[in-house]
């Protein structure tokens, strides 16, 4: 924690800061840094929603507070603005009875005894994760690893948002009077969603993540992607495209932005990664 800022100095009577330090200001913590060469105040708000003023050498404490005082409004504005925009990305410790989401829905992690069962995926022996019964399977042979759990997961809602993908293509894709590009499934950071032309209509890759969304939004980010098909940016004439195969699209962008920071990108409860992750 910052010490106090420096106040004894005085000059007309008034304290003056000389040293960086914290404030309190109406029950506002404010980190006080003090620079030489400024004139003027001057506020920031951090990424953390902290706050930091900037000082002149020698400038009253009165008037510090009078400018904070003053800046009020456009400090809660500032700060509401970041809560918004906070990713609340839960982190997740991929034990037993933990609910996970597919499609919107809940399903429970179940740790299985794997038998040697052809899956149910593509015959190629038992998937560690499967979905049986309303219940995400995982094999007890994996269970103990959260990392080969957390891996093994993001696989599976790869395979299954593919296939879940497949079906939904087409039907978007005639709406939109758009041609039918590849689909990949994979890690993408933190978008939803890319298209990138090529061979054929290009190829859209979609987060796995995304598929733990509620279908109409999993939906909004095909549909977007796809409308990139055969518009690039997002210009009038692309939300033109895009609204009118779904006319709410920007409602459903804003419950999109609003329900995508809480889904989870993966994270596992610290301590539990490691560098094959
Ligand atoms: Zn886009």
């Amino acid at each position: 924690m910052p010490k106090h800022p420096e106040q004894s100095e005085k000059r007309h009577g008034e304290p003056v800061l000389i040293e960086d330090g914290s404030l309190m200001v109406d029950g506002r913590e404010l980190r006080v840094r003090i620079s030489a060469r400024r004139r003027r105040i001057g506020l920031t708000v951090e990424r953390d929603r902290s706050l930091t003023v900037h000082v002149p050498r020698g400038c009253e404490v009165r008037r510090l507070e009078e400018f904070v005082r003053g800046s009020s409004a456009w400090i809660d504005g500032k700060t509401r603005l970041s809560e918004d925009r906070r990713q609340l990305h839960p982190v997740r410790t991929l034990q037993d009875g933990e609910i996970h989401r597919y499609l919107g829905r809940d399903y429970r992690l179940l740790v299985v005894e794997g038998e040697e069962s052809p899956g149910p995926e593509d015959g190629t022996g038992t998937p560690p994760v499967r979905l049986v019964a309303g219940r995400l399977c995982v094999n007890r042979s994996i269970a103990g690893d959260p990392v080969r759990v957390r891996k093994a997961l993001a696989d599976w809602y790869a395979r299954a948002g593919q296939r879940w993908t497949r079906g939904r293509l087409q039907p978007w894709a005639a709406r939109m009077d758009v041609p039918e590009p590849q689909i990949q499934v994979r890690d993408l950071g933190h978008r939803w969603g890319s298209y990138r032309a090529g061979p054929g209509n290009g190829v859209i890759s979609l987060h796995w993540a995304a598929f733990q969304l509620p279908i109409h939004l999993v939906d909004y980010v095909i549909a977007h992607e796809l409308a990139h098909v055969r518009i690039a940016g997002h210009g009038p004439d692309y939300w033109r495209l895009l609204g009118r195969a779904l006319p709410e699209c920007r409602q459903v962008k804003k419950e999109l932005d609003e329900l995508g920071r809480r889904v989870w990108m993966g994270d596992l409860l610290a301590g539990q990664e490691s560098d094959g992750a």
